[in-house]
């Protein structure tokens, strides 16, 4: 066992994979292929000691550490049914790996705060929802501090060696996420080329390529109207640097206009 900042780690399992999840909608819930893929996709993970979450839902600068106990959900979605806004999910908090990624952050020379009344976004919950229905996992968010891809992919290589402490980094995006395309009928060139660049990209570990992913990648404007669900993407691709890919999700929701895709680094 290591003994790291307080918390103890199982070293036999090696480095814990790095997620990054199309995260979805709360109706998302009801989809009962998604849900089981990513409860198998848990399943085959070793048991993370903790979750630390980064949403496209949240992004403050500096860089805010939120709860380290259990707030009430963010139900920051509008106009879907009643049960929706109902949803609890009680995980514990993190407060052992708050103080890590504190001390990680701080030796970056990233600006930090705290943000103690901040609760976990849709984009965490929901998710995890599926994969560990029973919130036996303690769970940390932060925030995006930007969505400059340099920054962010500094910011996830100050986060990797949470991997060798069994903490479970989860990004949580998309990586098309085009709502005037919901009403598509079928899954758009860009949005394919796009999803196909990605993918290629981060297989390859093409940092540079990906960092420049606004100026070189084909179907951008279209697939990004806006840059905040894409861009989690980047941060875990830093965590997970050098670890194979693999892509346990894919195809598109709703349209074909919405990826579905989601990878594992490691
Ligand atoms: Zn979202």
């Amino acid at each position: 066992m290591l003994k790291i900042g307080g918390m103890s780690a199982n070293v036999d399992q090696g480095p814990m994979p790095v997620l990054f999840q199309a995260h979805g909608a709360p109706m998302l819930l009801d989809d009962a292929g998604w849900v089981a893929e990513l409860a198998a996709w848990a399943r085959a993970l070793p048991t993370p000691r903790a979750v630390l979450a980064i949403s496209a839902h949240w992004e403050n600068r500096p860089l805010a550490i939120g709860a380290t106990r259990p707030l009430p959900l963010i139900y920051d979605f509008h106009g879907f049914p009643a049960r929706f806004y109902q949803l609890t999910y009680r995980s514990p908090g993190a407060p052992a790996l708050a103080a890590r990624v504190r001390e990680l952050l701080v030796a970056a020379r990233i600006p930090i705060v705290d943000d103690p009344a901040r609760g976990l976004d849709h984009g965490t919950y929901i998710p995890l929802m599926c994969m560990y229905p029973d919130a036996s996992i303690p769970v940390l968010q932060i925030s995006l501090p930007s969505q400059d891809p340099t920054e962010l992919y500094a910011m996830g290589r100050a986060l990797a060696p949470l991997r060798d402490e069994g903490i479970l980094v989860i990004c949580s995006g998309f990586i098309t996420h085009n709502l005037r395309a919901l009403s598509l009928r079928e899954t758009p060139a860009w949005a394919r080329d796009f999803d196909a660049w990605t993918t290629d990209v981060i297989t390859r570990g093409d940092v540079e390529q990906l960092l420049a992913y606004r100026q070189r990648a084909p179907g951008v404007r279209e697939s990004l109207p806006t840059h905040e669900h894409f861009v989690p993407l980047i941060v875990a691709a830093a965590v997970g640097q050098g670890a194979p890919v693999t892509w346990p999700i894919t195809g598109f929701w709703w349209g074909g206009a919405m990826s579905r895709r989601s990878a594992q680094f490691g």
